[in-house]
């Protein structure tokens, strides 16, 4: 692994891939160096963790698109209605998305019971003028239909390896 010490000093160390942060020490001025090691980190996570990190930042993509074309409808006085609507629930899911997390049984319900809300989210944007919003409604579905197919782990590892 090649690294660069903030010195200037580029060095080669043989560091062990497998576990998520290693500290090396620059040959050149001594400086302890920290190497986070990106795909160990991710291997060290369990599969309910990974589970809940993709759920999570859909979530966030998906709030933060919302909150883009809500603010874009806005502007068009025709879709300002529409745009309102999605800016308010938009901020509503980026401020929930902390809750998103393995081990709160709260998750898997709030999925399950927004079914409704997103019917009624493609009705507003198809009525009030929003054919992107109707696109991002079905990335929604997809994210909920995720989030049910894997709830097992939202029960949290104990729980999971126990129904096994
Ligand atoms: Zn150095």
């Amino acid at each position: 692994m090649n690294i660069r010490c903030s010195c200037g000093h580029a060095f080669n160390a043989s560091v062990d891939v497998s576990v998520p942060e290693v500290v090396v020490h620059c040959p050149s001025c001594g400086q302890e160096l920290r190497v986070r090691n990106h795909k160990a980190a991710a291997a060290a996570m369990s599969p309910s963790e990974v589970v809940a990190e993709k759920v999570k930042r859909c979530e966030l993509t998906s709030g933060l698109l919302w909150l883009i074309i809500g603010a874009v409808q806005v502007f068009l006085v025709y879709t300002a209605a529409a745009g309102v609507w999605n800016v308010i629930n938009a901020i509503i899911r980026l401020r929930s998305v902390g809750n998103i997390r393995v081990g709160n049984p709260e998750v898997v319900p709030w999925y399950e019971n927004r079914r409704t809300s997103l019917i009624v989210f493609a009705v507003v944007n198809i009525v009030l003028g929003g054919v992107v919003g109707v696109a991002l409604v079905a990335f929604d579905w997809w994210v909920r239909d995720y989030v049910i197919k894997n709830k097992t782990a939202f029960a949290g590892d104990s729980a999971a390896s126990a129904a096994k």
